[in-house]
């Protein structure tokens, strides 16, 4: 099964998936907590520690039990994606639907075709148990979806179109590398997976995501205008914000910036628009410009085109070696065989899986840097933490180090508030807010307000 990370790339949802969940609205003004304002005797852990003290223990507990028990689902995932391909090799069904579609025409870029409907009804069919508890039932229990089962079910159906259409294509193509370029094919099939990739995350944020949600033109001058600015002072010539209808899928606060050149866009969540503060907004646009300016997209598609390479050459020579032993037994011929489709997906699934610490490290580090590009553009230090811990509902807010190392792809709530505090003291005197200057010592804590943005 494909790891998240490289379905957030895919998807570009490049995202600081934050989350405002609460069952009545929250007072729309920044709480800080005292040992987080500003003085003399401000301490960055200090400040770090107070603010994730506002998390009561039982919320804590109940997003550490949900983000712990992804690690677990991460393993099932790939546990039965594994036994379903061993499973139609085993039993040489593969093999059946690879004669099937022979029989049905000589041509063998339509045989592909044909071999891979069935494939993927076969294989989604059977992981739909464990794709109902982990997208349905489990986000339910956590109370971090309302969307009722048919419009969970349809979005699913959705997508099983989407993965048709597209990995048809893909599989046609790659395919045809393997039966004509011969032993250099590993090369060409990773250098055409990185161009079909590109083209998928140019047309996504157009083609793919108005499928699921709506996108509207965000109009209200209050929210849009301080945005642009924002965008025209960091070089970024936006003329549009999108507000996105995620409410009808959960309560999760999320912005991205989608797509490149032309099909860039910068959305926000309707979630994030009616329960976080302007500070919250404006921190979280920092980040997401951070991403734009930082070239991230582009970044990644080289980081994930050497991925590929490395992946691609690893199934060149996993698939001899597999098939030397065993291919007679599951009746598949050889690399130009669409029966070894099964074989090849797991033998990814199994490079992916190993190298998932390596693809989250490598976003959590550009998530790290959009972060302090949005304390510098926003420069709402006290909006960033807050918006931070509204991870806690869905995100281990205090992991260990090696913890966080091999399952975070965004960094911790602990180390984004760490950095937004250190920002803080290393600011504090040049902030242009009267209230975020180091009070007088007789100054009540209650005359900080917060400042627009
Ligand atoms: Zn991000």
């Amino acid at each position: 099964m494909t790891p998240r990370y490289l379905v957030c790339f895919v998807f570009l949802v490049i995202c600081i998936s934050t989350i405002c969940l609460s069952e009545t609205t929250p007072p729309l003004t920044l709480e800080i907590p005292a040992a987080a304002r500003p003085g003399p005797n401000f301490d960055v852990k200090a400040a770090t520690d107070a603010w994730l003290a506002t998390i009561p223990p039982d919320k804590k507990a109940r997003s550490d039990s949900y983000f712990e028990g992804g690690y677990w689902l991460q393993l099932w995932d790939f546990v039965v994606s594994a036994a379903i391909m061993l499973w139609l090799l085993q039993t040489r069904l593969s093999a059946r639907m690879r004669d099937w579609a022979a029989h049905l025409t000589s041509r063998k870029n339509l045989q592909t075709l044909l071999y891979f409907v069935p494939f993927l009804f076969v294989t989604t069919l059977l992981q739909f148990p464990l794709t109902v508890y982990e997208g349905y039932i489990r986000e339910h229990q956590y109370g971090l979806s309302n969307q009722t089962f048919g419009s969970w079910f349809r979005d699913q159906a959705v997508g099983l179109g989407i993965g048709l259409v597209l990995g048809a294509i893909a599989i046609m193509i790659l395919f045809a590398i393997v039966r004509r370029l011969g032993a250099s094919w590993w090369v060409w099939g990773a250098m055409a997976s990185i161009v079909l990739l590109v083209i998928v995350v140019l047309i996504a944020p157009v083609y793919i995501a108005p499928l699921f949600n709506t996108y509207t033109k965000l109009n209200d001058p209050k929210i849009k205008d301080p945005i642009l600015s924002m965008a025209r002072a960091n070089g970024i010539p936006a003329s549009d914000v999108y507000e996105v209808d995620e409410s009808r899928q959960s309560s999760r606060v999320s912005a991205n910036v989608s797509g490149f050149g032309k099909t860039m866009r910068i959305s926000l969540n309707d979630n994030l628009l009616k329960r976080c503060t302007p500070e919250e907004i404006a921190t979280t646009m920092g980040h997401e410009m951070g991403h734009y300016v930082l070239n991230h997209i582009y970044k990644s598609i080289l980081f994930f085109s050497l991925v590929f390479l490395a992946g691609f050459a690893f199934l060149n020579w996993s698939l001899h070696w597999s098939l030397a032993r065993w291919g007679e037994r599951w009746g598949v011929t050889g690399i130009t065989d669409v029966a070894v489709l099964p074989l090849a997906t797991l033998l990814l699934s199994i490079f992916f899986f190993v190298t998932t610490p390596l693809g989250n490290t490598w976003t959590r580090t550009e998530e790290y840097e959009a972060d302090i590009f949005g304390l510098n553009a926003a420069r709402q230090p006290d909006g960033e933490a807050a918006v931070d811990l509204k991870l806690g509902e869905y995100r281990k807010l205090d992991p260990g180090p090696i913890e966080e190392y091999l399952f975070y792809d965004h960094p911790s709530g602990r180390t984004r508030i760490t950095a937004a505090m250190r920002w803080k003291k290393e600011n504090m005197n040049i902030l242009d807010e009267p209230s975020a200057r180091p009070q007088p010592p007789n100054a009540s804590p209650s005359s900080l307000s917060p400042h627009q943005p």
